[in-house]
């Protein structure tokens, strides 16, 4: 079997058939032999499981899952890496490529057909460019998988696992802590990849909740505050809801004196629970 982790290698195979990087891809294959293995080996994939993963580049991490899950089924975007993946992992059993754009792709479908009622984790290197997509695609419509090991781009990872309340964390922090638990397995240096990004990266699992952390009366008011909140940082609680969600001051205002704030309070402060809170006095509020 060929050394994906040996940038000769990889030179050699790409060469072979004129394969050149694309930029807006996010094409960054991984070549440190450290980090596939420790990735599969924590992504909860074994002889019972399936693993989807989502653009399996020359097949480097996929290898590693067909290692060891029951099955793998790799959705990858970009046709020139067919004839690529078959010369490179072409010759595991328990493996299907699809030709598909993620995004557009019925997940739920691809995994009820494929994996037939066994647990499905997600493992993937994930292209960049769409890593928030992704992520909230398979949070908020789980088409049924149990845990999602990402490397994504380190700055992003930090974010992701701030506590909800804390100074870095995002309304993507409560989305993703909303649907998960989350947690960082490890870092990854630019210098992993062929070619190098310019920034560092890290692992993460999310482990998906079996009821969300709250009990929120209406998720899309819920989700609409926490964005409101966290779309103009700088201003208070007060103002950033008001203007946020088109709801008058006065109203906001009562329902955060009603949470026990003051109305100078910055939304960003806020932990999950008070979000929750805050949601369900504003939904039974007059606009
Ligand atoms: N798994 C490989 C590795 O670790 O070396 C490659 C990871 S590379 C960061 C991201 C991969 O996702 C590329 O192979 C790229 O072509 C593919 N990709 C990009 N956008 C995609 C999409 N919308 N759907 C599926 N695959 C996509």
């Amino acid at each position: 079997m060929l050394n994906l982790t040996d940038s000769a290698v990889v030179r050699s195979i790409l060469a072979k058939h004129g394969f050149s990087f694309s930029k807006n891809l996010g094409q960054n294959f991984i070549i440190n032999p450290d980090i596939c293995p420790e990735m599969a080996e924590n992504c909860g994939a074994d002889s019972e499981s399936g693993v989807l993963e989502i653009g399996p580049g020359i097949g480097v991490l996929t290898k590693e899952l067909c290692l060891r899950a029951k099955k793998v089924v790799s959705i990858e975007l970009d046709k020139r890496l067919l004839p690529i993946l078959d010369e490179t992992v072409g010759e595991f059993d328990n493996l299907k490529i699809i030709n598909a754009d993620v995004m557009k792709a019925d997940l739920k479908k691809i995994i009820t057909e494929e994996f037939g009622g066994m647990p499905v984790y997600v493992c993937a290197n994930l292209p960049y460019y769409i890593t928030s997509p992704i992520i909230m695609m398979l949070l908020e419509n789980n088409p049924g998988v149990r845990a999602i090991t990402v490397m994504v781009q380190k700055e992003w990872a930090d974010r992701i696992t701030s506590p909800v309340g804390s100074r870095d964390a995002g309304a993507v922090t409560v989305a993703v802590d909303y649907y998960s638990q989350v947690q960082k397995l490890f870092g990854v240096s630019k210098n992993s990849f062929m070619p190098a990004p310019k920034v560092d990266s890290a692992v993460i699992r999310m482990d998906i909740r079996e009821k969300p952390p709250v009990e929120v009366k209406d998720e899309k008011l819920f989700f609409a505050l926490v964005k409101a909140a966290f779309g103009q940082r700088r201003k208070t609680a007060l103002n950033s809801l008001s203007s946020g969600l088109g709801i008058s001051k006065d109203t906001v205002a009562h329902a955060l004196t009603q949470c026990g704030f003051d109305t100078n309070v910055r939304a960003e402060t806020m932990t999950m629970e008070e979000f929750a809170i805050l949601s369900n006095l504003l939904f039974n509020s007059p606009k």
